[in-house]
């Protein structure tokens, strides 16, 4: 039998011994021994912080996003990913359960490689606006954010050994943290596939990624808290790491996404004779038989009005009925087993912790009709509707988490119910409603959004291309509040900053521009006889500033720019109307100012400046009216590297300006922040 590699300290090894074996979930057939026994979890810990870490942080954050993005590309070559496919289906994993665990994690790491365009090309990032702290505007504070030290420790549920592992590491590399992956040892063999083939391709430096297939051992005996561990798995298992001693000691970050009684609900607007009807029963029987119901999102409670209690279990039990069980090798089925023998063991004991309160209206716990298998030696279960008449006198239905496809059926009355019941859960991942009625989802959303990470609004606008109830998305937060386990571990940027440590500095705009390659209104600024606008990317200096001429406003100019533009507004052009208003005389278009600003600093013959890019920030800050003199400061604000799409594209970055609009009393009258596509030097034939 075959023992799984731990990849440990640059080298596969086994673990000593003979391992826990590991079974093929259809056929319960022996398929690997896992073994950690003998690692040395301290050095293995230490090999992360020595040698991944200082690789990744001096990496800045597009190099991170195009290894992410090599990475994702080389994973998804088909001869590769068919391979991953195979193994996949040793979970007992249908072909569609496999794509959203191989694929879907595939997914996430071309998602977070696209975040590098939001980051700039340094190996720390800005945390939102520098603040001024003193009125003459030489000093003031910012926050930065910076790569941990550590690594980032990840212990992974069984449901997903791919996507459970992709979905963050990616997340973590993008930060700049190397990773330790323990999936849960059950379904490792696939996540050790996958970890051989991302290794063999060479893409991560050395240290950024190490694998335990097995018992964590001591692993967090040696936690740091420059270390950051992120659990994923059960409520009793979390509680047990969370309050582990090294991880209070050292105050490590500890994050945790734990057991989640998901809830779906059916809007009072909904009725069968409705297109979010057909919707609400297709979402249900997907989250109950998708993954067999082993999905951290999936609906563990399902509310309806009262007088729809009946509609909706016959509506669900014949599209149950029509779900094909069996070897997912057969293209006929739908649902195939659980993860192992002993997750359907697990199941069945929290069914009967449900049935103390509820009844059954589909299915069997004990016995199920499957095709190409054996329904005992595979761990094939069938899915399972309960009902319980009484949700707030009962609180199994809100506390008992049946990993597997089980849900139970409520009824409510009325919206606040309905939010009551939701909230019921304690804090979940998710929950949806169907309807189409934006007051019942407006009501409901602002009624459980403090119970709930993610709530979908699904109805027949958004059903083509909604993404469904169960799907968490890595720009959105996945996790939840309370019994979720409070963890937040893809979010897009939210899940970067995890990993990194926020630090406020403070000193004058000088400084800190110095520091940050930022511009800090106040900053000094370089003003040199070349423009600006006549030097190629590589060539521009954060700070470098025109100081323009300068130009008086007149009638004629507000009065030709209402007939050029359109742009009639009273206050423009009707000196009889401003009584009562925050104008004395007509006032000049604020676009008017801009413009007459770009007239002022463009350099106008042609040059490395390709193109205007658009606008990021722009505020008029005091009127101008006819006879006011306007000059600009026009400064390097940051540079943004920017990646060819095609080989014939010019090698060029976006530059970002800092415009200030200032009068004759010294005043800003207008600030905005400008883009400009600017060539690179690289580019020119000499
Ligand atoms: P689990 O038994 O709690 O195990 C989770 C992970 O913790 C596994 O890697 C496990 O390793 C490890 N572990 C267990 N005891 C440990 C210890 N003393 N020290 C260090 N690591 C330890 O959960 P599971 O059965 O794999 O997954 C099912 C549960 O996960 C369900 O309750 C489900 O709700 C939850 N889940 C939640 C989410 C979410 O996002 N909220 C996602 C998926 C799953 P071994 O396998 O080696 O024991």
């Amino acid at each position: 039998m075959p023992k799984l590699g731990n990849y440990v300290s640059g080298n596969w090894i086994t673990g000593d011994g003979e391992g826990q074996p590991l079974y093929n979930a259809i056929n319960g057939d022996p398929i690997a021994h896992a073994s950690t026994k003998g690692i040395d979890f301290a050095s293995l810990l230490d090999y992360g912080r020595k040698v991944g870490n200082p690789a990744l942080r001096k990496m800045t954050f597009p190099e991170r996003g195009r290894m992410l993005r090599a990475l994702a590309l080389y994973l998804k070559e088909p001869a590769r990913l068919e391979k991953f496919y195979q193994v996949s289906t040793f979970t007992g994993a249908t072909r569609v359960d496999s794509w959203i665990d191989l694929e879907g994690g595939i997914g996430n790491l071309f998602s977070y490689a696209s975040l590098r365009r939001k980051l700039p090309n340094e190996t720390f990032c800005l945390d939102g606006e520098g603040l001024p702290l003193g009125k003459a505007g030489t000093f003031m504070g910012q926050h930065i954010l910076v790569p941990k030290e550590g690594v980032a420790i990840h212990i992974n549920a069984f449901n997903f050994p791919v996507w459970g592992m992709l979905e963050k590491i990616a997340v973590n590399l993008l930060a700049g943290v190397p990773a330790v992956v323990k999936p849960a040892t059950v379904t490792s063999y696939l996540t050790e596939a996958v970890v051989r083939e991302i290794i063999a391709s060479g893409i991560l430096p050395d240290g950024a990624l190490q694998l335990v297939c097995g018992s964590a051992g001591d692993l967090l005996d040696h936690v740091t808290a420059q270390d950051t561990v992120t659990f994923t798995g059960s409520a009793t298992t979390g509680l047990l790491l969370k309050s582990h001693p090294r991880i209070l000691g050292e105050n490590t970050s500890f994050t945790m996404e734990a057991d989640s009684l998901n809830c779906l609900v059916l809007g009072e607007d909904v009725d069968p004779s409705m297109p979010e009807w057909d919707l609400f029963i297709k979402e249900l029987r997907k989250e109950m038989t998708v993954k067999a119901g082993q999905k951290c999102t999936a609906v563990r409670r399902i509310f309806v009005p009262e007088n729809k209690m009946e509609d909706t279990w016959k509506a669900l039990t014949k599209a149950l009925s029509q779900t094909l069980i069996g070897n997912p090798a057969n293209e006929k089925v739908r649902m195939g087993p659980l993860a192992g023998g002993a997750q359907r063991e697990e199941v069945r004991a929290q069914v009967r912790k449900l049935l103390t309160s509820s009844q059954i209206l589909y299915g069997s716990p004990d016995s199920v009709e499957v095709i190409d298998a054996d329904a005992v030696k595979g761990a094939f279960l069938s899915p399972l509707l309960l009902m319980n008449e009484k949700p707030f006198d009962h609180e199994e239905p809100h506390t008992v988490e049946a990993f597997g496809p089980v849900s139970t059926l409520m009824p409510y009355k009325g919206a606040e119910e309905a939010i009551a019941l939701a909230n019921k859960g304690k804090g979940s991942l998710c929950s949806s409603i169907v309807t189409a009625d934006p007051a019942i989802a407006r009501k409901y959303v602002l009624g459980a959004a403090t119970h709930h990470g993610r709530i979908l609004i699904l109805n027949n606008e958004c059903a083509k291309e909604s993404t469904g109830h169960g799907s968490p998305l890595p720009l959105l937060v996945h996790g939840g509040p309370g019994r979720a386990g409070g963890g937040e571990e893809m979010g897009g940027l939210r899940g970067v900053k995890h990993y990194m440590q926020r630090v406020a500095i403070q000193g004058s705009p000088s400084m800190i521009t110095a520091l940050t390659n930022s511009y800090q209104p106040h900053a000094r600024q370089t003003v040199e006889d070349k423009h600006p606008f006549r030097k190629y990317f590589e060539e521009l200096t954060v700070g470098d500033t025109v100081i323009t001429h300068k130009r008086t406003v007149t009638e004629a100019d507000i009065v030709n720019f209402g007939n050029l533009s359109w742009d009639h507004f009273y206050a423009h052009t009707d000196h009889t109307s401003l009584e009562g208003t925050l104008f004395e005389k007509p006032v000049a278009h604020g676009y008017f100012i801009l413009s007459a600003a770009a007239g002022l600093f463009v350099d106008p013959g042609k040059g490395p400046v390709l193109l205007n890019y658009g606008l990021e920030e722009c505020r008029f800050l005091k009127p101008v009216y006819a006879g006011t003199t306007i000059g600009v400061k026009l400064t390097c604000k940051e540079k943004v590297e920017q990646e060819k799409k095609e080989e014939k594209d010019l090698p060029r970055g976006i530059v970002k300006w800092y415009v200030d609009v200032y009068d004759d009393t010294g005043e800003s009258v207008a600030v905005a922040t400008i883009l400009t596509m600017v060539q690179k030097r690289s580019t020119i034939k000499i």
